[in-house]
């Protein structure tokens, strides 16, 4: 397959862009689509019950597929790859993965985990090759923690896990907390007095109408602005620069010098126009939205004998045509859409 549009060189690889201008440059894999949480805003138990139908093993990629992928994928832009899920460490010598990933050159390697497994794996995934990870925690308070992760999981058991990591020196370490109205909104000044000064970078996300199980209505959503104004009533914030153009986070410092906290506004505050972001599920499936609902099967190309090439000339075409920016265009009527879940492309 010959395409001199999307050609590459040894010493230049191809760079395609979108219908928008938009690079490719950052991919997340979902390693597994099973997570041992059910969080209420992700999983609801009332979907992901015991009679669930997970995927079975066989229709997931293997490590060596992936690892393919990875690697034709960094000649076609990507610069980072963020490991997730589902919930990554439930897949079985997920160190293994990670130490064929790390393998490629040039590569930014990342994972993101809700902590529940981390003080036994930490060790193991920086001596596989991971350099940093960023991990899910929504209120410090273990009736509210509860309440969202749904199977009674303790607060403190994830504190020991972002322990473990920091003595491992997987830093810095990002620190995400989805903030839903009502359940866990008077968490947000706790957890920001707790990670203030730790070293560690929080994350407040606005809870997102990704898949259509969560029962999302934007009357659960606490705003990025409510958020930054909530802190910095309490301890006054300046806004920090992006550290690169495309950040998802905007930052703010605390004035005095205590650190930083950072916002994902996706709802109200859509950052589309820089989005460079794809996702490939646990099966194979390049989305090129986190909110699309239609993938683009490479399963069948890994496992048919497709060259690299045609892999290659695959994810510049998809890519070529993508002209998705769901967030900017999003309405009440968009919402219910059947949508892909975020536990299968990972958020
Ligand atoms: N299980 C891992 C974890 O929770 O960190 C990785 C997968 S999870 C889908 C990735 C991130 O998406 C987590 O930080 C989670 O809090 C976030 N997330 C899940 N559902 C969300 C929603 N409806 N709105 C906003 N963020 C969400
Ligand atoms: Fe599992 Fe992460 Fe989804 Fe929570 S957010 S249910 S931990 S995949
Ligand atoms: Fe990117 Fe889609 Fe999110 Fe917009 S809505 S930022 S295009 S993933």
């Amino acid at each position: 397959m010959n395409n001199p549009v999307f050609a590459a060189t040894a010493s230049a690889p191809a760079q395609v862009t979108d219908r928008l201008g938009r690079p490719l440059r950052d991919l997340r894999i979902s390693v597994t689509d099973r997570c041992n949480f059910r969080c209420v805003y992700c999983m609801p138990k009332q979907v992901f019950g015991k009679d669930y139908q997970f995927l079975e093993h066989k229709e997931l990629l293997t490590f060596e597929e992936i690892t393919r992928l990875a690697r034709i994928f960094t000649h076609h832009g990507i610069e980072k790859i963020r490991l997730t899920g589902g919930e990554p460490l439930v897949r079985r010598n997920l160190e293994r993965l990670i130490e064929m990933l790390a393998a490629i050159p040039g590569l930014d390697l990342t994972l993101t985990t809700n902590g529940s497994l981390l003080a036994k794996k930490a060790q193991a995934l920086k001596a596989a090759g991971l350099k940093r990870i960023t991990v899910s925690l929504d209120s410090l308070d273990d009736a509210v923690f509860m309440k969202m992760n749904d199977v009674d999981f303790p607060a403190a058991k994830v504190l020991d896990g972002i322990a473990a990591a920091a003595a491992a020196g997987l830093a810095p370490i990002k620190i995400n907390m989805v903030v839903k109205r009502g359940v866990n909104d008077a968490a947000i000044l706790p957890m920001a007095r707790h990670f203030r000064a730790s070293g560690h970078i929080l994350r407040f996300i606005e809870y997102m109408d990704v898949g259509h199980t969560n029962g999302w209505r934007m009357d659960d959503v606490v705003t990025a602005r409510q958020i930054i104004a909530m802190i910095d009533a309490e301890t006054p914030l300046e806004a920090v620069d992006p550290n690169y153009r495309g950040e998802v986070a905007t930052r703010w410092r605390y004035r005095d010098g205590g650190g930083e906290v950072g916002v994902i506004a996706s709802v109200t505050q859509a950052f589309c126009r820089d989005c460079t972001r794809a996702r490939l599920s646990t099966e194979g499936r390049l989305y090129t939205c986190l909110f699309a609902t239609t993938g683009h099967e490479f399963k069948p190309l890994l496992r048919g004998g497709a060259s690299d090439a045609d892999i290659g000339l695959a994810i510049d075409t998809i890519w070529h045509q993508r002209g998705d920016r769901y967030s900017e265009i999003r309405t009440a009527a968009t919402a219910p859409l059947q949508k892909i879940e975020m536990s299968y492309i990972g958020g």
